[in-house]
C-alpha cells in the first residue's frame, strides 16, 4: 500500500456536500465583483467540511469573476438567468451556451423577481431542459407568496412549480439539479425564515417529490433554502435534515457575512 493516495475525499461518501449560493443580483462594480469572489476563493478553504460555494453574478461580472475563481475547484461561477434560445434576435438576452463559454456550472432559474416580470413556469421549465443538456447545472427557484401562504397553498404551488419545471427533464439527469426553496415572502434580507417545523414539513415533501420523480437518485439532488438566510438563522437553518445548503441574495453582498453564514452551517451540519 505505500505510496497509495485517496483521491476521492472519503467525505463525499458520508454525506452529501453543501452547496452555498450567493445571488448578488444587479448590484456591485468591477472592483467590488473582483473582491468578493477573491474573498470566497480565500475563504473557503478555512471552511469546515468540503461545501462547494457558487457565485451567482450578474453578466458583466462574468469575465472577472471568471478570472477570480478558475484555480478553485470548490467556487464556482453562476449566472442568475439565460435564454432557452441558443442564438438570434432576442436583444437583451444571453444564452446557455455563452454563459457555457465562460465556464458557468450553475445557473439560477425561476426566481420569483423573474416571474414577478411574468415569466412563466412552462418557459423556466424549457430553460430548465436546455440547461441540463448543456452541461450547466439549473438551481430551480420555487416558493410560495404570502397570500398563497395564508390560503394553506403552499405544498400546492410548490407542486405545480415542480411539476411545470421539471417536466422534461430526464430521470437520469436528476442529479444534474439543484432545488431552490424560497418562500417569496421571505426574500429580502429582512424578514425571517419559515419556522423549523414548516421547513421541516416542506422539506420532506420536497424530498419525496424529488425521490418519486427519479427513484434513488432523488436523494442526491441538492435542496437548498433561500430567503433572509444569515449567520445568525444557519445554524436553525442546517437543523432540517434535507437543507443541503444556502441560496443568500443580500447577505452575499457582504462577503465577511457571507462566509460566516456558510461556517455556522457547515459547523452545525457536522
Ligand atoms: C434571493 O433573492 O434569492 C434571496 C435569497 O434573497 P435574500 O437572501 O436577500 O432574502
Amino acid at each position: 500500500m505505500s505510496g497509495y493516495r485517496l483521491k476521492i475525499n472519503p467525505l463525499d461518501y458520508l454525506k452529501m456536500k453543501s452547496l452555498i449560493v450567493a445571488n448578488w443580483k444587479m448590484n456591485g462594480s468591477r472592483a467590488q465583483w473582483r473582491q468578493w469572489a477573491l474573498a470566497a476563493v480565500k475563504g473557503i478553504n478555512e471552511l469546515p467540511g468540503n461545501a462547494d460555494i457558487v457565485l451567482c453574478v450578474p453578466h458583466a461580472a462574468l469575465a472577472d469573476v471568471e478570472t477570480a475563481v478558475k484555480n478553485s475547484n470548490r467556487v464556482h461561477l453562476g449566472a442568475q438567468n439565460a435564454h432557452a434560445h441558443m442564438r438570434g434576435a432576442y436583444t437583451g438576452e444571453i444564452s446557455l451556451e455563452m454563459l457555457r463559454d465562460f465556464q458557468v456550472d450553475y445557473c439560477i432559474l425561476g426566481h420569483s423577481e423573474r416571474r414577478a416580470m411574468g415569466e412563466t413556469d412552462h418557459q423556466i421549465g424549457e430553460k430548465l431542459e436546455k440547461a441540463v443538456y448543456g452541461g450547466i447545472k439549473p438551481i430551480l427557484c420555487i416558493g410560495e407568496t404570502l397570500e398563497q401562504k395564508q390560503s394553506g397553498d403552499t405544498i400546492k404551488v410548490l407542486d405545480e412549480q415542480l411539476l411545470t419545471g421539471l417536466n422534461s427533464v430526464d430521470i437520469q439527469a436528476g442529479q444534474d439539479v439543484v432545488i431552490a426553496y424560497e418562500p417569496v415572502w421571505a426574500i429580502g434580507g429582512k424578514a425571517q425564515p419559515p419556522k423549523p417545523a414548516e421547513l421541516e414539513e416542506v422539506f420532506r415533501y420536497l424530498r419525496a417529490a424529488m425521490v418519486q420523480a427519479y427513484g434513488d437518485k432523488g436523494h442526491d439532488v441538492p435542496l437548498l433554502y433561500g430567503g433572509s438566510a444569515a449567520p445568525e438563522n444557519a445554524a436553525g437553518l442546517a437543523e432540517v435534515k434535507e437543507i443541503n445548503g444556502l441560496l443568500a441574495g443580500s447577505v452575499s453582498l457582504d462577503p465577511a457575512r457571507f462566509m460566516e453564514m456558510a461556517k455556522v452551517f457547515e459547523q452545525t451540519k457536522g
